[in-house]
């Protein structure tokens, strides 16, 4: 069915506010979290305990116990680097901060242990304040073949680490880059969109902080610092604090534990080894999702129906949640919150127009339909008495030679049928353009006298059938303001219902009183009347009391209705005051606006 252009314009806002709050909502701290913990979950559940290249030796809590605690770290630091130089490891990664003068003593013996110890990567942090390094003293730093920062910034979880850090006029790359570089013995590269370490190609581009998403899960053997480190043979061993009473860097992970800093560095290279990266898509993608979910779930609820259009949107709704799983598994990192979120928002608001704006759109058209059967009803019926009197007029005048006079009255009264039937169909037509809003009253000034005899004369040729007498009683003079022709249907229609409602013998009354605010034309009955109940719902249409039922008028429960919207045009009201077996009185009620009384002649004199 075709739209209308404001259902169409309002569906794409519609849309279009789905689309953006959608949009709004990944960005917001909730977004934030909700496609951190769909990351934490993608990512343990790809978990798989790989084989290391690194060891950690860690200066744990045996190791700290034997060794006097954590004021010897660096005597504790000396020993376990010459003892593993005896190893031949591939590299050490010392993750201490070597940055201030110690005991005389115990510097001099870490500095002998340093010297000549194979593939040796210092560390270095940010100053607190971020505006320098705390680098190794210059006696540590001379023997080792790279510097590495060990800055992360966990949010709260460590999900990634920034492969670069600047401070000061100083930039330095990661630990665990450095620890690569050297291991390998490949120097380091870098573009704008990655960084290349040898053979390795590192999707980190400067724009995201050049940030490294540690693939967590190798399975990296712990030596103790204390006891023997020959497992350290050929690989790069990672010496740090994990001790849980001295370590201070602990951080979270997403596989939910909290890994010491020296481990984190380890899982980090080991993540550059393994060369499986996975990538943070861009925000443009993101937003070009949420544009795709949004036109999708605007095209189902466009074009398909009932529950086609549903299972396709679950469809969809299914795709936006799966989406980040599958894109996991190709090592893309997509938000699982966005796309979600436009998928809920898009297809309720989809769904919502479709049923405000496409039902109403169908009540209406049902309405028209239902209109336009009621009005063929109405015609049809309305137009019955007239014709029969046409037909049976002229059937008279063709079979039987009649004298002149007798012609000269069937032909009138041909003419004045014929003149009422096409009175009849403009009022309907006119009423029915009236309630479809598509016409405007016509209103004149005329005597309010002349419309309520005009009716009574009409009504008299059915009521003098019945042996009804129909009286004029108190009338207000003045002129009334309104249409005219409809005036007079509704009138006419009233009068005529209590004709048709009453026994015969029984006497009408008609009335018109001018309140001075409001004037009451009534048309009062003795007739069947109605019960309190029947009365609520007389202007329905196609609606007839029992007792209309069986009295054997003919009727189609339409006039009232139009007599009431007539009444309704003219700003006025209806009111029904019946009892059954005593008789019904109506009263049509209009504004004082719609009536200019006469004032008498002698009230004009006195003043
Ligand atoms: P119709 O007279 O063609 O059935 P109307 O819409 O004019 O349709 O009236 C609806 C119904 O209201 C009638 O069928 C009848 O049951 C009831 N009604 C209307 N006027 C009177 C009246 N004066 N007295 C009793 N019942 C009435």
């Amino acid at each position: 069915m075709k739209h209308s252009r404001r259902a169409i314009a309002a569906y794409l806002a519609v849309l279009c506010a789905a689309a953006a709050a959608a949009v709004v909502a990944g960005w917001t701290p909730l977004g934030a979290r909700i496609d951190g913990d769909a990351y934490d979950w993608l990512l343990s559940s790809a978990r798989k305990d790989q084989p290391a290249a690194s060891v950690i030796v860690a200066i744990d809590e045996p190791t700290l116990n034997h060794q006097g605690g954590l004021r010897n770290l660096r005597r504790i630091l000396a020993d376990a680097i010459a003892r593993l130089k005896e190893v031949q490891p591939a590299a050490i990664v010392v993750d201490a901060i070597l940055a201030d003068t110690g005991w005389a003593e115990e510097d001099q013996k870490l500095e002998e242990a340093l010297r000549s110890a194979p593939h040796l990567v210092l560390a270095a942090d940010l100053l607190p304040d971020g505006s320098g390094w705390e680098d190794p003293l210059p006696r540590f730093r001379r023997h080792a073949e790279a510097v590495g920062h060990v800055h992360a910034d966990p949010d709260p979880v460590s999900r990634a680490i920034p492969l670069e850090k600047a401070a000061g006029r100083v930039r330095r790359w990661a630990l665990a880059l450095e620890a690569y570089r050297v291991a390998f013995h490949c120097s380091i590269e870098e573009s704008p969109e990655s960084v290349r370490a040898g053979s390795v190609l590192i999707p980190a581009g400067r724009r995201d902080g050049r940030a490294l998403y540690v693939r967590y899960g190798h399975a990296i053997p712990r030596l103790s610092a204390g006891g023997s480190l020959a497992g350290a043979r050929g690989k790069v061993a990672f010496v740090g604090v994990t001790a849980l009473s001295a370590v201070k860097d602990r951080l979270m992970t997403p596989h939910g534990e909290m890994l010491p800093g020296v481990e984190i560095h380890a899982q980090a290279f080991e993540t550059l080894v393994d060369g499986r990266f996975l990538h943070a898509v861009r925000p443009a993608v993101s937003l070009l999702s949420v544009l795709t979910i949004t036109a999708l779930a605007g095209l189902i609820f466009f074009f398909a129906r009932g529950w086609s259009a549903y299972l396709l949107a679950t469809v969809v709704l299914a795709a936006a949640h799966v989406a980040p799983y599958i894109a996991f598994r190709w090592d893309y990192i997509f938000p699982a919150f966005m796309p979600a979120a436009a998928a809920w928002l898009s297809l309720s608001a989809a769904a919502a127009w479709r049923y405000f704006f496409l039902n109403r759109d169908l009540r209406r058209a049902e309405a028209e339909r239902r209109r336009y059967q009621q009005a063929i009803q109405f015609v049809a019926h309305e137009m019955r008495s007239p014709l029969t009197a046409i037909q049976g007029s002229s059937e008279i005048m063709t079979r039987y030679s009649l004298d002149e006079s007798k012609r000269k009255q069937i032909a009138n009264m041909i003419h004045s049928e014929s003149k009422r039937l096409a009175r009849m169909i403009q009022t309907f037509l006119d009423v029915e353009r009236l309630s479809a809003g598509e016409m405007q009253l016509r209103p004149e000034s005329f005597p309010l006298r002349e419309l309520l005899e005009e009716c009574v004369t009409r009504a008299r040729a059915l009521a003098d059938r019945k042996n009804i007498s129909i009286q004029i009683g108190c009338c207000a003079e003045g002129k009334l303001r309104a249409d005219r022709e409809l005036m007079e249907y509704a009138v006419y229609n009233l009068l005529n219902n209590a004709v048709k409602y009453s026994p015969a013998g029984r006497g009408i009354y008609v009335s018109a009183e001018w309140t001075g605010k409001e004037l009451r034309i009534a048309v009062r009955d003795q007739g069947i009347g109605m019960t309190a109940q029947e009365v609520k719902q007389i202007f329905r249409k196609f609606y007839r009391t029992a007792a209309a039922e069986q009295s054997g008028e003919f009727g189609a429960g339409i006039g009232l209705s139009l007599v009431e919207q007539i009444v309704h045009c003219h700003q006025g009201r209806i009111e029904v005051e019946s009892a059954p077996g005593q008789g019904s009185c109506f009263t049509i009620v209009l504004p004082h606006m719609a009536f200019a009384a006469e004032v008498p002649a002698s009230s004009a004199i006195s003043h």
